[in-house]
């Protein structure tokens, strides 16, 4: 999904290009009638190194996402001393559950009843409860993660009764489009969804994660309330990860 532009290599380079996404995520709230700040910016730092997130932190970046979870664990651990908020974009397993229940605040991949009640359980007592994404495959494509339309009103409701978990919305990664009416279509499937699911089971979800390098501006128009960027504030990855 990344465009393979040539990125500045020199040490600098993180910080602008952090600004200036952030320029652009401000500048889309205010073009989308959205109040200012009201997106949290979740950058996707999978594959990066402590240092670059220490550099994007240091500009008071707060919000950081990782999908795998031996990576991740080791960097929340060297990066204990930042005041940051970890949030889990990644498949997840069965025998993951408990040190992402341990190591992080937010996880935007929830698709399985079975991995809810595990996040639950295994959610230290002295936490508060961790927030979760729902992940949707809106598309309905074959060799994607996430649950189809029609299973979600039964996974969401099981969900938000779990005890220590806080059911905040739902969470898709669409298809790479580069048509802007049709990117700002397939988010505002996942919105309706959304209300639609409030209204059936009387629910009070807020959170919408949907957006990402190519397509933040469609998501910000269409209510997201995370985005998650990784290529345009760290350069293109090495792998395609
Ligand atoms: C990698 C990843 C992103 C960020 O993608 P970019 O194209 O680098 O902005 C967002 N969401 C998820 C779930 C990811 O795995």
């Amino acid at each position: 999904m990344s465009k393979l532009t040539e990125y500045p290599t020199n040490p600098n380079s993180i910080e602008n290009r952090y600004r200036e996404l952030v320029n652009r995520l401000r500048s889309a709230e205010v073009r989308f009638g959205r109040a200012p700040g009201s997106v949290c910016l979740v950058a996707v730092s999978k594959t990066r190194s402590p240092e670059a997130i220490r550099a994007i932190a240091a500009l008071r970046q707060q919000d950081f996402g990782e999908n795998q979870l031996q990576e991740a664990i080791g960097k929340v651990e060297i990066l204990f001393d930042l005041d940051c908020t970890w949030h889990f974009i990644g498949s997840i397993q069965n025998n993951k559950c408990r040190d992402i229940a341990t190591h992080f605040d937010w996880v935007h991949s929830v698709d399985r009843l079975k991995i809810a009640r595990r996040l639950s359980n295994l959610r230290p007592a002295i936490a508060e409860p961790l927030n979760i994404f729902l992940q949707i495959n809106l598309q309905e494509e074959a060799t994607k993660s996430g649950i189809a339309p029609g299973e979600l009103i039964s996974l969401a409701n099981a969900v938000s009764k779990l005890p220590n978990l806080n059911l905040r919305g739902l969470m898709a990664i669409p298809e790479p489009e580069p048509s802007f009416e049709r990117q700002r279509k397939v988010f505002s499937k996942l919105r309706e969804l959304q209300i639609e699911l409030n209204q059936t089971l009387n629910l009070t979800l807020d959170c919408l994660s949907m957006g990402m390098t190519d397509d933040l501006e469609a998501a910000v128009a269409e209510d997201a309330t995370h985005v998650r960027v990784g290529t345009a504030i760290f350069g293109p990855r090495d792998s395609n990860k």
